[in-house]
């Protein structure tokens, strides 16, 4: 059934790969690295053109290593999940300072930021070495493939196994990439496209005839809900901003200033409030107007906004008090 598999897996990538601009024919590690931190948690579709800007700003590793903790940020606004981006910022400056990235996945496992997955997706796909690589797109074929009747999370250790079981000792790279491409546009979660897929006659989920049914979702959890306030400093058309502190949420990024984030919403009359989704719990986000300037920060001219990389929590405040203030304009 494994050479089956991996053979028709690997004629059918040969065939419909997706071209990505961080495939090459000969991958460069730096690139493999990239696209594979931006991508945790964010569409190919968000990262492609911000892959693009990110490489022709900072072609290298050492390029990217001496660029400014600031400039990074700005450039990372809007991709969310602000953790990965500093540890992008410790991650190639070690890299560029032991002159390149390791090979082995154990040692790049050691890498700031870099978990099992992003370890193995780099010593597979830039360096040829056999690993094992499981992504969800990864981990939902191969529930589907074996039937596997429990959620992915609860199963970790099972659908690793079998992925290991399946991975080839030749072009691994190949296989992985095949193997994601194909949970990305074949095996989707909603509505597989099993007619089109190589690996149905290998399919005890099509066999089952109701391969959606796997794997099992996991139970939901409602996210628990806070209030926050962020003040909104005017000055001659230009906005106070701050920086937040390196640790905790959206650490190191740019930012109204406001205060702590709780159970109560603000009692202040608010120019605009937005709604945003956090992994762990959801916010609504107050804007308040004060007259003073509070913390270290910086005058940012409302006009040029759009450039001083806040995040998208903070930039759809911005949106919104702005709109709220064109809309009384054309009243
Ligand atoms: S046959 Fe259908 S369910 Fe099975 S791997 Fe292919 S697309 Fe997924």
């Amino acid at each position: 059934m494994s050479a089956n598999i991996v053979s028709r897996l690997l004629e059918h990538y040969r065939l419909h790969a997706r071209r990505l601009p961080w495939r090459e024919a000969a991958p460069d590690p730096y690139r493999v690295w990239l696209s594979e931190v931006m991508l945790q948690q964010t569409t190919v579709a968000t990262v492609t053109p911000r892959f693009a800007r990110f490489v022709e700003r900072w072609p290298t590793v050492e390029a990217l290593a001496g660029a400014a903790d600031a400039e990074i940020l700005a450039e990372w606004a809007g991709l969310g999940y602000y953790a990965r981006a500093r540890n992008l910022i410790a991650c190639a400056r070690e890299v560029a300072a032991r002159g390149g990235f390791p090979e082995d996945e154990a040692e790049l496992r050691e890498l700031p930021g870099l978990g099992a997955y992003t370890a193995a997706a780099i010593a597979a796909i830039a360096f040829g070495r056999r690993a094992v690589v499981v992504d969800t797109n990864v981990a939902r074929v191969v529930a589907r493939l074996f039937s596997i009747a429990r959620p992915v999370a609860e199963a970790k250790a099972e659908i690793r196994a079998l992925v290991e079981r399946i991975t080839p000792k030749e072009r691994a790279g190949d296989f992985a990439q095949a193997m994601m491409d194909l949970g990305a546009t074949i095996c989707r979660s909603k509505a597989p496209r099993c007619g089109e897929c190589p690996l149905r006659p290998d399919c005890t989920a099509f066999a089952s005839g109701t391969p959606e049914a796997y794997p099992v979702p996991k139970a939901k959890r409602d996210r628990p809900h806070r209030f926050g306030t962020a003040w909104w400093i005017e000055r001659d058309g230009a906005l106070w901003l701050v920086r937040r502190p390196d640790k905790g949420l959206l650490g190191g990024m740019a930012a109204l200033p406001g205060g702590e984030w709780g159970d109560a919403a603000p009692m202040e009359p608010v120019l605009a409030t937005v709604a945003h989704g956090f992994t762990h719990f959801t916010l609504d986000l107050a804007i308040v107007a004060r007259g003073e300037p509070v913390g270290e920060g910086w005058w940012q001219p409302l006009d040029t906004i759009s450039e001083a990389g806040l995040p998208t929590l903070f930039r759809r405040a911005v949106e919104a008090v702005l709109a709220q203030r064109r809309m009384l304009f054309a009243a």
